[in-house]
């Protein structure tokens, strides 16, 4: 792994830790409920890639999978999101957001003008992994609006929410809580029956395909802790914002390579 901040360090490292526990006593307890009888064959109708001034989650193992493979460029765009219960999560931000968020630096960051560089590094960066970074729709930062396929940028690094989508919907799978472990995690389960994130076209799940159900099994659980634990951040992390501390990271390790250049 690069060299990083400390304090990314340990972020990455104590949700590693936690992440881990919970995830082995979910699949202990069989918490998540996946329902192999639903077939489903994706259209590549790119609407799960537009996020709707969301942005696409992104956790700490996430981003510990981007950066032991892919380097700097997806996790330096994660923006801070707080959920009105002031639990602070991350996303990768939609192109029109990411836009908004650069005219908006000379207001914003007038006393920070090393992250305004960052910004303005990055945006660099991205618009020439992705010609299309101009469309301002509310699409992710990293969909390629004009491919015809194969539209997702970072696909061999992109979150495990877009890895392991629709399958952590309700149509497909839920989280069901035994007696014993909803006082630990404070949480009943799923018990909605509206879905307003299922953007699939209700034919995909009629047409016949045979799905790797125990492929993405890992994935799915995955998905579930993460969304779990997002919510139940450590007072000493949660004061932190690491998309800043990220930019940061980003725009030394960009001198750094530049010093190596030259
Ligand atoms: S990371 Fe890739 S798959 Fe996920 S929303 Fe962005 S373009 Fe789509
Ligand atoms: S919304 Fe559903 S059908 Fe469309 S690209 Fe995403 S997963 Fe495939």
């Amino acid at each position: 792994m690069p060299l990083l901040p400390h304090p990314i360090k340990e972020w990455l490292s104590f949700y590693r830790q936690v992440f881990q526990n919970v995830f082995r006593e979910f699949e202990e307890h069989k918490v998540v409920v996946i329902d192999r009888t639903v077939s489903f064959s994706c259209s590549d109708c790119g609407r799960c890639c537009f996020t709707q001034d969301m942005g696409t989650f992104v956790y700490p193992n996430d981003i510990e999978r981007m950066i032991n493979g892919g380097g700097f460029l997806p996790l330096c765009c994660i923006f801070p999101q707080e959920d009105e219960w002031g639990n602070l999560s991350y996303a990768i931000p939609s192109k029109r957001e990411w836009y908004e968020t650069l005219q908006a630096l000379p207001e914003t960051m007038q006393d920070e003008p090393i992250l305004i560089q960052a910004y303005l590094q990055m945006d660099h960066a991205l618009s020439k992994l992705n010609p299309d970074l101009k469309i301002l729709d509310e699409s992710c930062i990293f969909y390629a609006n004009s491919k015809p396929q194969n539209r997702c940028l970072i696909y061999e690094y992109r979150p495990t929410g877009c890895r392991v989508y629709p399958f952590d919907r309700f149509k497909i799978s839920r989280v069901q809580v035994p007696p014993e472990l909803i006082e630990k995690y404070q949480i009943l389960g799923d018990t909605s029956e509206q879905d307003p994130f299922l953007y699939c076209d209700p034919a995909c799940f009629t047409q016949s395909s045979t799905l790797k159900y125990k492929r993405i099994r890992e994935d799915i659980v995955a998905d579930k802790v993460n969304a779990i634990l997002s919510t139940d951040v450590p007072d000493e992390f949660a004061e932190i914002d690491f998309s800043t501390e990220l930019f940061r990271a980003f725009h030394h390790r960009t001198l750094e390579s530049k010093d190596q250049g030259t």
